[in-house]
Protein backbone atom coordinates (compact mmCIF):
# COMPACT_ATOMS: atom_id res chain seq x y z
CA UNK A 1 0.00 0.00 0.00
CA UNK A 2 0.72 3.44 -0.81
CA UNK A 3 1.60 4.84 2.66
CA UNK A 4 0.85 8.80 3.13
CA UNK A 5 -2.10 8.18 4.66
CA UNK A 6 -0.12 6.13 7.29
CA UNK A 7 2.77 7.64 7.22
CA UNK A 8 3.73 11.20 5.64
CA UNK A 9 6.90 11.52 4.19
CA UNK A 10 9.57 14.32 4.85
CA UNK A 11 9.03 14.93 1.38
CA UNK A 12 5.39 15.27 0.93
CA UNK A 13 5.60 17.59 4.37
CA UNK A 14 7.55 20.33 2.60
CA UNK A 15 5.75 23.01 1.37
CA UNK A 16 4.41 22.77 -2.57
CA UNK A 17 6.10 24.90 -4.05
CA UNK A 18 9.48 23.70 -2.40
CA UNK A 19 8.64 20.49 -3.79
CA UNK A 20 7.90 21.77 -7.29
CA UNK A 21 11.57 23.44 -7.25
CA UNK A 22 13.07 19.89 -5.78
CA UNK A 23 11.85 18.02 -8.50
CA UNK A 24 13.41 19.40 -11.23
CA UNK A 25 16.38 20.61 -9.79
CA UNK A 26 17.09 17.13 -8.46
CA UNK A 27 16.51 15.80 -11.93
CA UNK A 28 18.28 18.05 -13.74
CA UNK A 29 21.36 17.71 -11.02
CA UNK A 30 20.78 13.65 -11.83
CA UNK A 31 21.07 14.39 -15.74
CA UNK A 32 24.07 15.69 -15.22
CA UNK A 33 25.56 13.03 -13.07
CA UNK A 34 24.58 10.57 -15.31
CA UNK A 35 26.35 12.38 -17.97
CA UNK A 36 29.17 13.01 -16.25
CA UNK A 37 29.98 9.54 -14.34
CA UNK A 38 28.61 7.32 -16.68
CA UNK A 39 28.33 8.51 -20.09
CA UNK A 40 29.53 5.90 -23.01
CA UNK A 41 31.49 7.60 -25.72
CA UNK A 42 28.44 6.89 -27.67
CA UNK A 43 26.31 9.44 -25.39
CA UNK A 44 24.26 7.19 -23.83
CA UNK A 45 24.95 6.13 -20.10
CA UNK A 46 25.53 3.33 -18.48
CA UNK A 47 23.40 4.39 -15.24
CA UNK A 48 20.50 7.00 -15.89
CA UNK A 49 19.65 8.10 -12.40
CA UNK A 50 17.20 11.10 -13.02
CA UNK A 51 14.18 9.03 -13.34
CA UNK A 52 14.32 7.63 -10.27
CA UNK A 53 13.92 11.18 -8.98
CA UNK A 54 10.42 11.59 -11.27
CA UNK A 55 9.46 8.01 -9.70
CA UNK A 56 9.88 8.84 -5.98
CA UNK A 57 8.22 12.25 -6.31
CA UNK A 58 5.10 10.15 -8.20
CA UNK A 59 5.27 7.62 -5.80
CA UNK A 60 5.00 9.83 -2.91
CA UNK A 61 2.53 12.68 -3.72
CA UNK A 62 -0.56 12.99 -4.68
CA UNK A 63 -2.16 11.16 -7.59
CA UNK A 64 -3.21 14.37 -9.52
CA UNK A 65 0.03 15.51 -8.90
CA UNK A 66 1.68 12.94 -11.52
CA UNK A 67 0.81 14.66 -14.07
CA UNK A 68 3.04 18.41 -13.01
CA UNK A 69 5.83 15.89 -11.96
CA UNK A 70 6.20 14.23 -16.14
CA UNK A 71 6.17 18.26 -17.24
CA UNK A 72 8.42 19.68 -14.83
CA UNK A 73 10.79 16.20 -15.64
CA UNK A 74 10.55 16.82 -19.30
CA UNK A 75 11.54 20.58 -18.39
CA UNK A 76 14.15 19.75 -16.52
CA UNK A 77 15.40 16.87 -19.50
CA UNK A 78 14.96 19.74 -21.62
CA UNK A 79 17.52 21.82 -19.87
CA UNK A 80 19.81 19.02 -19.38
CA UNK A 81 19.85 18.07 -23.03
CA UNK A 82 20.34 21.44 -25.19
CA UNK A 83 23.63 21.76 -24.99
CA UNK A 84 24.51 18.74 -26.63
CA UNK A 85 21.19 17.53 -28.33
CA UNK A 86 18.17 19.23 -30.21
CA UNK A 87 15.22 20.18 -28.71
CA UNK A 88 13.15 18.07 -31.06
CA UNK A 89 15.47 15.06 -29.35
CA UNK A 90 15.51 16.43 -26.00
CA UNK A 91 11.72 16.51 -26.51
CA UNK A 92 11.41 13.12 -27.08
CA UNK A 93 13.95 12.36 -24.72
CA UNK A 94 12.27 14.11 -21.82
CA UNK A 95 9.08 12.34 -22.91
CA UNK A 96 10.47 9.00 -22.66
CA UNK A 97 11.65 9.40 -19.20
CA UNK A 98 8.46 10.99 -17.88
CA UNK A 99 6.71 7.76 -19.61
CA UNK A 100 8.97 5.51 -17.80
CA UNK A 101 8.26 7.12 -14.23
CA UNK A 102 4.68 7.58 -14.93
CA UNK A 103 3.16 4.37 -16.20
CA UNK A 104 5.89 2.54 -13.23
CA UNK A 105 4.50 4.93 -10.70
CA UNK A 106 0.74 3.93 -12.03
CA UNK A 107 1.64 0.23 -11.80
CA UNK A 108 3.00 0.72 -8.56
CA UNK A 109 -0.25 2.04 -7.06
CA UNK A 110 -2.20 -0.19 -8.85
CA UNK A 111 -0.41 -3.13 -6.92
CA UNK A 112 -0.49 -1.65 -3.86
CA UNK A 113 2.98 -0.86 -3.64
CA UNK A 114 4.66 -0.11 -0.14
CA UNK A 115 7.23 2.04 -0.94
CA UNK A 116 9.36 1.46 2.27
CA UNK A 117 10.11 -1.47 0.26
CA UNK A 118 10.24 -3.75 3.46
CA UNK A 119 8.93 -7.13 1.61
CA UNK A 120 10.31 -9.40 -1.12
CA UNK A 121 6.97 -9.10 -3.12
CA UNK A 122 7.17 -4.99 -3.51
CA UNK A 123 10.90 -5.40 -4.16
CA UNK A 124 9.34 -7.83 -7.01
CA UNK A 125 6.55 -5.25 -7.95
CA UNK A 126 9.03 -2.75 -8.04
CA UNK A 127 11.76 -4.71 -10.35
CA UNK A 128 8.49 -5.50 -12.88
CA UNK A 129 7.02 -2.31 -12.97
CA UNK A 130 9.90 -0.58 -12.96
CA UNK A 131 13.38 -1.31 -14.75
CA UNK A 132 11.35 -4.17 -16.71
CA UNK A 133 8.28 -2.25 -18.13
CA UNK A 134 8.66 1.48 -17.10
CA UNK A 135 12.77 1.69 -18.52
CA UNK A 136 11.72 -0.61 -21.68
CA UNK A 137 9.29 1.54 -23.03
CA UNK A 138 11.57 4.44 -22.56
CA UNK A 139 14.39 2.51 -24.08
CA UNK A 140 12.02 1.75 -27.03
CA UNK A 141 11.01 5.75 -27.40
CA UNK A 142 14.74 6.66 -26.58
CA UNK A 143 16.37 4.61 -29.07
CA UNK A 144 14.91 5.48 -31.69
CA UNK A 145 15.39 8.84 -31.32
CA UNK A 146 19.30 7.68 -31.25
CA UNK A 147 19.31 5.37 -34.02
CA UNK A 148 17.43 7.56 -36.01
CA UNK A 149 19.77 10.61 -35.15
CA UNK A 150 23.28 9.73 -33.90
CA UNK A 151 23.30 5.92 -35.07
CA UNK A 152 26.36 6.12 -36.67
CA UNK A 153 27.55 2.20 -36.15
CA UNK A 154 25.63 1.14 -33.44
CA UNK A 155 21.65 -0.66 -33.95
CA UNK A 156 18.83 0.29 -32.55
CA UNK A 157 18.69 -2.64 -30.54
CA UNK A 158 22.26 -1.92 -29.51
CA UNK A 159 20.58 1.65 -28.59
CA UNK A 160 17.58 -0.10 -26.55
CA UNK A 161 20.08 -2.37 -24.79
CA UNK A 162 22.37 0.44 -23.38
CA UNK A 163 19.05 2.32 -22.55
CA UNK A 164 17.29 0.22 -21.47
CA UNK A 165 19.91 -1.35 -19.00
CA UNK A 166 21.04 2.45 -17.89
CA UNK A 167 17.33 3.21 -16.98
CA UNK A 168 17.01 0.16 -15.56
CA UNK A 169 20.13 0.06 -13.53
CA UNK A 170 19.26 3.70 -12.66
CA UNK A 171 15.82 3.12 -11.08
CA UNK A 172 17.20 -0.06 -9.31
CA UNK A 173 20.25 1.97 -7.82
CA UNK A 174 18.88 5.50 -6.82
CA UNK A 175 14.83 4.96 -5.77
CA UNK A 176 15.03 2.93 -3.46
CA UNK A 177 17.45 5.36 -1.84
CA UNK A 178 15.36 8.08 -2.61
CA UNK A 179 12.35 6.34 -1.18
CA UNK A 180 14.06 5.35 2.17
CA UNK A 181 15.83 9.13 2.72
CA UNK A 182 12.06 10.85 1.86
CA UNK A 183 10.28 8.26 4.26
CA UNK A 184 13.25 8.18 6.75
CA UNK A 185 13.79 5.73 9.32
CA UNK A 186 10.34 3.82 10.18
CA UNK A 187 9.10 2.48 13.33
CA UNK A 188 11.02 2.08 17.17
CA UNK A 189 14.28 1.75 16.66
CA UNK A 190 14.53 -1.43 18.79
CA UNK A 191 17.37 -2.82 16.69
CA UNK A 192 19.64 0.27 17.73
CA UNK A 193 21.82 -1.92 19.79
CA UNK A 194 22.30 -4.43 16.33
CA UNK A 195 22.79 -1.50 14.48
CA UNK A 196 25.41 0.32 15.93
CA UNK A 197 28.92 0.33 14.44
CA UNK A 198 31.33 -1.95 15.12
CA UNK A 199 34.80 -2.17 14.89
CA UNK A 200 33.98 -5.09 11.64
CA UNK A 201 31.86 -2.86 10.37
CA UNK A 202 34.28 -0.03 9.64
CA UNK A 203 36.31 -2.98 8.07
CA UNK A 204 33.98 -3.41 5.78
CA UNK A 205 33.17 -0.07 4.79
CA UNK A 206 37.09 0.24 4.73
CA UNK A 207 37.91 -2.35 2.53
CA UNK A 208 34.68 -1.25 0.16
CA UNK A 209 35.98 1.98 -0.16
CA UNK A 210 39.54 1.08 -0.98
CA UNK A 211 38.52 -1.24 -3.35
CA UNK A 212 35.99 1.28 -4.86
CA UNK A 213 39.07 3.94 -5.15
CA UNK A 214 41.66 2.01 -6.65
CA UNK A 215 38.50 0.89 -9.52
CA UNK A 216 37.98 4.55 -9.68
CA UNK A 217 41.85 5.82 -9.67
CA UNK A 218 43.66 3.21 -11.48
CA UNK A 219 43.06 2.29 -14.71
CA UNK A 220 43.24 -1.88 -14.63
CA UNK A 221 44.28 -1.54 -10.87
CA UNK A 222 46.23 -4.41 -9.28
CA UNK A 223 47.11 -4.91 -5.77
CA UNK A 224 50.44 -6.85 -5.07
CA UNK A 225 50.25 -7.91 -9.02
CA UNK A 226 46.71 -9.06 -8.99
CA UNK A 227 43.94 -7.62 -10.43
CA UNK A 228 41.40 -6.14 -8.50
CA UNK A 229 38.19 -7.64 -9.65
CA UNK A 230 34.23 -5.43 -8.88
CA UNK A 231 33.44 -8.45 -7.99
CA UNK A 232 35.34 -7.97 -4.76
CA UNK A 233 32.65 -5.25 -3.45
CA UNK A 234 29.82 -7.96 -3.62
CA UNK A 235 30.68 -9.69 -0.43
CA UNK A 236 30.89 -6.11 1.17
CA UNK A 237 26.96 -5.36 -0.08
CA UNK A 238 26.16 -8.50 1.28
CA UNK A 239 28.14 -7.98 4.73
CA UNK A 240 26.22 -5.11 4.64
CA UNK A 241 22.98 -6.24 3.73
CA UNK A 242 22.84 -8.73 6.34
CA UNK A 243 23.87 -6.03 9.33
CA UNK A 244 22.01 -3.06 8.69
CA UNK A 245 18.49 -1.76 7.01
CA UNK A 246 17.45 -1.16 3.73
CA UNK A 247 18.65 2.65 3.68
CA UNK A 248 22.21 1.87 4.51
CA UNK A 249 22.31 -0.87 1.57
CA UNK A 250 20.80 1.19 -1.06
CA UNK A 251 23.13 3.80 -0.31
CA UNK A 252 25.90 1.36 -0.32
CA UNK A 253 24.86 -0.34 -3.75
CA UNK A 254 24.41 3.16 -5.15
CA UNK A 255 27.69 4.12 -4.10
CA UNK A 256 29.23 1.26 -5.68
CA UNK A 257 27.36 1.17 -8.59
CA UNK A 258 28.20 4.69 -9.23
CA UNK A 259 31.81 3.70 -8.82
CA UNK A 260 32.01 1.16 -11.15
CA UNK A 261 30.01 3.17 -14.05
CA UNK A 262 32.32 6.01 -13.69
CA UNK A 263 35.44 4.05 -13.64
CA UNK A 264 33.65 1.79 -16.73
CA UNK A 265 33.42 5.44 -18.14
CA UNK A 266 36.31 6.91 -17.98
CA UNK A 267 38.27 3.57 -19.30
CA UNK A 268 39.86 2.80 -15.99
CA UNK A 269 38.60 -0.87 -17.11
CA UNK A 270 37.72 -2.49 -14.02
CA UNK A 271 36.51 -5.59 -16.21
CA UNK A 272 39.63 -5.53 -18.00
CA UNK A 273 40.14 -3.87 -21.96
CA UNK A 274 37.53 -4.58 -23.29
CA UNK A 275 35.25 -2.95 -26.12
CA UNK A 276 33.07 -0.01 -25.05
CA UNK A 277 30.06 -1.49 -25.84
CA UNK A 278 31.18 -4.74 -24.26
CA UNK A 279 32.59 -2.61 -20.98
CA UNK A 280 29.16 -0.86 -20.47
CA UNK A 281 27.44 -4.87 -21.22
CA UNK A 282 30.00 -6.04 -18.01
CA UNK A 283 29.46 -2.91 -16.22
CA UNK A 284 25.84 -3.12 -16.25
CA UNK A 285 25.22 -6.84 -15.41
CA UNK A 286 27.73 -6.30 -12.17
CA UNK A 287 25.76 -3.71 -10.94
CA UNK A 288 22.26 -5.63 -11.81
CA UNK A 289 23.68 -8.62 -9.97
CA UNK A 290 24.87 -6.26 -7.14
CA UNK A 291 21.83 -4.48 -6.68
CA UNK A 292 19.89 -7.48 -6.84
CA UNK A 293 21.79 -9.51 -4.16
CA UNK A 294 22.09 -6.60 -1.52
CA UNK A 295 18.32 -5.33 -2.18
CA UNK A 296 16.97 -8.67 -1.88
CA UNK A 297 18.84 -9.37 0.97
CA UNK A 298 18.27 -6.77 2.64
CA UNK A 299 14.46 -7.18 1.72
CA UNK A 300 14.22 -10.52 2.86
CA UNK A 301 15.98 -10.42 5.77
CA UNK A 302 13.64 -6.67 6.76
CA UNK A 303 11.08 -9.14 6.62
CA UNK A 304 12.03 -11.80 8.57
CA UNK A 305 13.05 -8.99 11.59
CA UNK A 306 9.23 -8.00 10.93
CA UNK A 307 8.05 -10.74 11.16
CA UNK A 308 9.79 -11.64 14.65
CA UNK A 309 8.54 -8.52 15.99
CA UNK A 310 4.97 -9.25 15.04
CA UNK A 311 5.41 -12.77 16.57
CA UNK A 312 7.30 -10.96 20.35
CA UNK A 313 4.48 -8.83 20.54
CA UNK A 314 1.52 -10.76 19.98
CA UNK A 315 3.34 -13.23 22.11
CA UNK A 316 3.63 -10.30 24.57
CA UNK A 317 -0.44 -9.34 23.86
CA UNK A 318 -1.49 -13.40 24.55
CA UNK A 319 0.80 -13.48 28.04
CA UNK A 320 -0.92 -10.31 28.68
CA UNK A 321 -4.31 -11.88 28.02
CA UNK A 322 -3.24 -14.97 29.81
CA UNK A 323 -2.51 -13.03 32.75
CA UNK A 324 -5.76 -11.08 32.67
CA UNK A 325 -7.47 -14.24 32.36
CA UNK A 326 -6.15 -16.00 35.42
CA UNK A 327 -6.84 -12.86 37.27
CA UNK A 328 -10.23 -12.63 36.39
CA UNK A 329 -10.46 -16.29 36.79
CA UNK A 330 -8.60 -15.60 40.43
CA UNK A 331 -11.76 -13.01 41.08
CA UNK A 332 -14.57 -15.53 39.65
CA UNK A 333 -13.29 -18.21 42.10
CA UNK A 334 -13.14 -16.15 45.13
CA UNK A 335 -16.32 -14.83 44.83
CA UNK A 336 -17.85 -18.41 43.69
CA UNK A 337 -15.99 -18.93 47.44
CA UNK A 338 -17.60 -16.18 48.76
CA UNK A 339 -21.05 -17.24 47.48
CA UNK A 340 -20.99 -20.80 48.63
CA UNK A 341 -19.54 -20.02 52.03
CA UNK A 342 -23.01 -17.73 52.21
CA UNK A 343 -24.83 -20.63 50.54
CA UNK A 344 -23.71 -22.92 53.20
CA UNK A 345 -24.82 -20.51 55.92
CA UNK A 346 -27.95 -19.91 54.67
CA UNK A 347 -28.53 -23.85 54.33
CA UNK A 348 -27.32 -24.19 58.03
CA UNK A 349 -28.92 -20.85 59.68
CA UNK A 350 -32.42 -20.94 60.98
CA UNK A 351 -33.92 -17.41 59.03
CA UNK A 352 -36.22 -15.89 61.76
CA UNK A 353 -34.16 -16.41 64.45
CA UNK A 354 -30.29 -16.29 62.68
CA UNK A 355 -29.43 -19.68 65.03
CA UNK A 356 -28.30 -22.70 63.86
CA UNK A 357 -31.15 -24.89 62.19
CA UNK A 358 -32.03 -28.43 62.44
CA UNK A 359 -29.58 -29.60 59.75
CA UNK A 360 -26.54 -27.62 61.37
CA UNK A 361 -27.54 -29.14 64.70
CA UNK A 362 -27.20 -32.54 63.77
CA UNK A 363 -23.82 -32.04 61.78
CA UNK A 364 -22.49 -30.66 65.00
CA UNK A 365 -24.36 -33.12 67.54
CA UNK A 366 -22.55 -36.12 65.69
CA UNK A 367 -19.09 -35.23 66.13
CA UNK A 368 -20.01 -33.75 69.28
CA UNK A 369 -21.13 -37.10 70.83
CA UNK A 370 -18.39 -38.50 69.41
CA UNK A 371 -16.02 -36.47 70.82
CA UNK A 372 -17.53 -36.53 74.21
CA UNK A 373 -17.59 -39.99 73.95
CA UNK A 374 -14.01 -41.18 73.18
CA UNK A 375 -12.60 -38.45 75.60
CA UNK A 376 -15.17 -39.31 78.56
CA UNK A 377 -16.33 -36.21 78.30
CA UNK A 378 -19.28 -34.83 79.95
CA UNK A 379 -21.72 -33.57 77.75
CA UNK A 380 -25.24 -32.18 77.95
CA UNK A 381 -28.60 -31.73 75.63
CA UNK A 382 -31.72 -29.71 76.78
CA UNK A 383 -35.10 -29.74 74.18
CA UNK A 384 -36.34 -26.37 75.35
CA UNK A 385 -40.20 -25.13 74.14
CA UNK A 386 -42.28 -22.26 74.39
CA UNK A 387 -45.53 -22.41 76.76
CA UNK A 388 -48.82 -21.91 75.29
CA UNK A 389 -47.17 -20.24 72.38
CA UNK A 390 -50.37 -21.04 70.28
CA UNK A 391 -52.21 -18.13 72.41
CA UNK A 392 -49.40 -15.86 72.04
CA UNK A 393 -50.10 -16.66 68.11
CA UNK A 394 -53.75 -16.31 68.71
CA UNK A 395 -53.70 -13.18 70.67
CA UNK A 396 -50.64 -10.91 69.42
CA UNK A 397 -50.79 -12.36 66.00
CA UNK A 398 -48.36 -14.10 63.95
CA UNK A 399 -46.08 -11.18 63.88
CA UNK A 400 -45.29 -11.08 67.06
CA UNK A 401 -45.45 -14.68 67.49
CA UNK A 402 -42.61 -14.35 65.48
CA UNK A 403 -40.98 -11.59 67.35
CA UNK A 404 -41.04 -14.09 70.38
CA UNK A 405 -39.29 -16.65 68.62
CA UNK A 406 -36.32 -13.73 67.92
CA UNK A 407 -36.49 -13.00 71.22
CA UNK A 408 -36.55 -16.29 72.86
CA UNK A 409 -33.98 -16.91 70.49
CA UNK A 410 -31.78 -13.71 71.86
CA UNK A 411 -32.39 -14.16 74.96
CA UNK A 412 -30.76 -17.83 75.58
CA UNK A 413 -27.98 -17.16 73.26
CA UNK A 414 -26.99 -14.44 76.10
CA UNK A 415 -26.64 -17.17 78.24
CA UNK A 416 -24.80 -19.73 76.28
CA UNK A 417 -20.92 -20.55 75.79
CA UNK A 418 -19.28 -20.09 72.15
CA UNK A 419 -18.65 -23.47 72.43
CA UNK A 420 -22.68 -24.89 72.43
CA UNK A 421 -24.87 -25.48 69.44
CA UNK A 422 -27.94 -23.42 70.37
CA UNK A 423 -30.29 -24.50 67.34
CA UNK A 424 -33.97 -23.99 66.39
CA UNK A 425 -35.24 -27.43 66.23
CA UNK A 426 -38.52 -26.56 64.80
CA UNK A 427 -41.32 -24.67 65.55
CA UNK A 428 -41.64 -22.98 68.56
CA UNK A 429 -39.09 -25.82 70.35
CA UNK A 430 -35.05 -25.34 70.37
CA UNK A 431 -32.43 -27.47 71.12
CA UNK A 432 -28.95 -26.52 72.98
CA UNK A 433 -26.12 -29.44 72.83
CA UNK A 434 -23.50 -28.33 75.66
CA UNK A 435 -20.10 -30.06 75.64
CA UNK A 436 -17.85 -30.16 78.80
CA UNK A 437 -21.32 -30.14 80.84
CA UNK A 438 -22.81 -32.42 83.19
CA UNK A 439 -26.60 -32.95 84.35
CA UNK A 440 -26.73 -30.31 87.21
CA UNK A 441 -24.94 -27.74 85.72
CA UNK A 442 -27.28 -28.09 82.17
CA UNK A 443 -30.46 -28.22 84.69
CA UNK A 444 -29.11 -24.99 86.70
CA UNK A 445 -28.48 -23.27 82.89
CA UNK A 446 -31.87 -24.13 82.26
CA UNK A 447 -33.02 -22.94 84.87
CA UNK A 448 -31.25 -19.33 84.47
CA UNK A 449 -32.52 -19.75 81.16
CA UNK A 450 -36.05 -19.85 82.39
CA UNK A 451 -35.45 -17.21 85.22
CA UNK A 452 -34.16 -14.45 82.08
CA UNK A 453 -37.22 -15.52 79.97
CA UNK A 454 -39.23 -14.35 83.13
CA UNK A 455 -37.45 -11.56 84.21
CA UNK A 456 -37.29 -10.18 80.82
CA UNK A 457 -40.82 -10.16 79.08
CA UNK A 458 -41.22 -8.69 75.11
CA UNK A 459 -42.66 -5.72 74.68
CA UNK A 460 -45.67 -5.86 71.95
CA UNK A 461 -48.06 -2.51 71.39
CA UNK A 462 -50.62 -3.97 73.72
CA UNK A 463 -47.92 -4.29 76.43
CA UNK A 464 -45.40 -6.88 77.79
CA UNK A 465 -45.42 -10.38 76.70
CA UNK A 466 -44.11 -12.61 79.24
CA UNK A 467 -43.11 -16.20 77.61
CA UNK A 468 -42.22 -19.35 79.50
CA UNK A 469 -40.78 -22.03 78.15
CA UNK A 470 -40.25 -26.08 79.65
CA UNK A 471 -36.63 -27.33 79.39
CA UNK A 472 -35.90 -31.32 79.11
CA UNK A 473 -32.26 -31.72 79.93
CA UNK A 474 -30.54 -34.98 80.23
CA UNK A 475 -26.51 -35.71 79.45
CA UNK A 476 -24.68 -37.75 77.93
CA UNK A 477 -24.18 -41.60 79.51
CA UNK A 478 -22.13 -44.58 78.58
CA UNK A 479 -20.52 -45.77 75.48
CA UNK A 480 -24.16 -47.11 73.57
CA UNK A 481 -25.03 -43.76 74.07
CA UNK A 482 -26.21 -41.78 70.89
CA UNK A 483 -27.80 -38.39 69.57
CA UNK A 484 -31.16 -40.37 69.14
CA UNK A 485 -31.55 -41.32 72.52
CA UNK A 486 -30.14 -38.27 74.24
CA UNK A 487 -32.96 -36.24 72.34
CA UNK A 488 -35.79 -38.85 73.14
CA UNK A 489 -35.14 -38.54 76.58
CA UNK A 490 -34.61 -35.09 76.63
CA UNK A 491 -38.32 -34.88 74.42
CA UNK A 492 -39.54 -37.14 77.59
CA UNK A 493 -38.02 -34.99 80.25
CA UNK A 494 -39.84 -31.86 78.12
CA UNK A 495 -43.08 -33.74 78.23
CA UNK A 496 -42.75 -34.46 81.62
CA UNK A 497 -42.47 -30.65 82.08
CA UNK A 498 -45.62 -29.82 79.91
CA UNK A 499 -47.36 -32.32 82.40
CA UNK A 500 -46.31 -30.93 85.10
CA UNK A 501 -47.68 -27.48 84.66
CA UNK A 502 -45.08 -25.39 82.23
CA UNK A 503 -42.29 -23.34 82.88
CA UNK A 504 -39.68 -25.33 84.70
CA UNK A 505 -36.71 -27.81 83.67
CA UNK A 506 -36.08 -31.35 84.39
CA UNK A 507 -33.21 -33.64 84.37
CA UNK A 508 -33.67 -37.19 82.97
CA UNK A 509 -30.24 -39.21 84.16
CA UNK A 510 -28.93 -41.08 81.59
CA UNK A 511 -29.34 -44.97 81.99
CA UNK A 512 -25.84 -45.56 83.12
CA UNK A 513 -24.45 -42.71 84.01
CA UNK A 514 -20.89 -41.79 84.41
CA UNK A 515 -21.82 -38.53 85.91
CA UNK A 516 -22.87 -37.32 89.07
CA UNK A 517 -26.96 -38.17 88.98
CA UNK A 518 -29.38 -34.83 87.49
CA UNK A 519 -31.36 -32.92 90.19
CA UNK A 520 -34.75 -32.45 90.10
CA UNK A 521 -36.36 -28.80 88.76
CA UNK A 522 -38.35 -27.42 91.44
P1 LIG B 1 -47.44 -26.09 74.60
O1 LIG B 1 -47.27 -25.23 75.80
O2 LIG B 1 -48.07 -27.36 74.89
O3 LIG B 1 -46.18 -26.25 73.87
O4 LIG B 1 -48.43 -25.32 73.71
P2 LIG B 1 -48.11 -24.57 72.38
O5 LIG B 1 -49.26 -23.74 72.03
O6 LIG B 1 -46.83 -23.88 72.57
O7 LIG B 1 -47.85 -25.76 71.41
P3 LIG B 1 -48.52 -26.15 70.05
O8 LIG B 1 -47.69 -27.25 69.47
O9 LIG B 1 -49.98 -26.50 70.30
O10 LIG B 1 -48.46 -24.89 69.20
C1 LIG B 1 -47.29 -24.47 68.57
C2 LIG B 1 -47.65 -23.31 67.70
O11 LIG B 1 -46.52 -22.70 67.22
C3 LIG B 1 -48.45 -23.76 66.49
C4 LIG B 1 -47.87 -22.97 65.36
O12 LIG B 1 -48.86 -22.24 64.68
C5 LIG B 1 -46.89 -22.07 66.03
N1 LIG B 1 -45.74 -21.85 65.22
C6 LIG B 1 -44.90 -22.79 64.72
N2 LIG B 1 -43.91 -22.19 64.00
C7 LIG B 1 -44.14 -20.83 64.06
C8 LIG B 1 -43.49 -19.69 63.52
O13 LIG B 1 -42.45 -19.76 62.84
N3 LIG B 1 -44.02 -18.46 63.81
C9 LIG B 1 -45.14 -18.32 64.56
N4 LIG B 1 -45.61 -17.10 64.82
N5 LIG B 1 -45.78 -19.37 65.05
C10 LIG B 1 -45.31 -20.61 64.82
MG1 LIG C 1 -45.08 -25.03 72.90
MG1 LIG D 1 -44.14 -27.53 70.58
Amino acid sequence: MIVQGRRESAFNSLPRLVRWLLVPLCYYAGAKLGVAVAAMPEGVSILWPPNSVLLTAMLLGRSRDIPVIAALGIAAEVAADLPTFSLPEALVFGVANALEATVTCLLLKAWHFDPRLATLADLRKFLIAGPLIGATLAAALGAAVYSQYRGGQTSYFEFLRVWLMGDAMGLLIFTPLLLSLALGRDGPREHATTNRLSLTDGMVVLLAVVLLGMLVLQRGATLWGMHVAPVLVIPCVVYLAARFDLRVVSASVAVAGVAIAYATAHDRQPFGDLPPHEASMRAQEFILSMSLLGLGLAALLGQLKARRNELRLANERLDQVNRSLELRVAERTAQLDESNRQLQRLAMTDSLTGLANRRAFFAAAHSAVEIALRHERPLALMMIDIDHFKSINDAHGHAAGDCVLQHMAATLRALVRSTDTLARYGGEEFVLLAPETGLDSALALARRMGDALRDHPMWVEAGPITVTASFGVTALGGPDDDIDRLIKRADEALYECKAAGRDRAIAAAPPESRMPLPSKAP
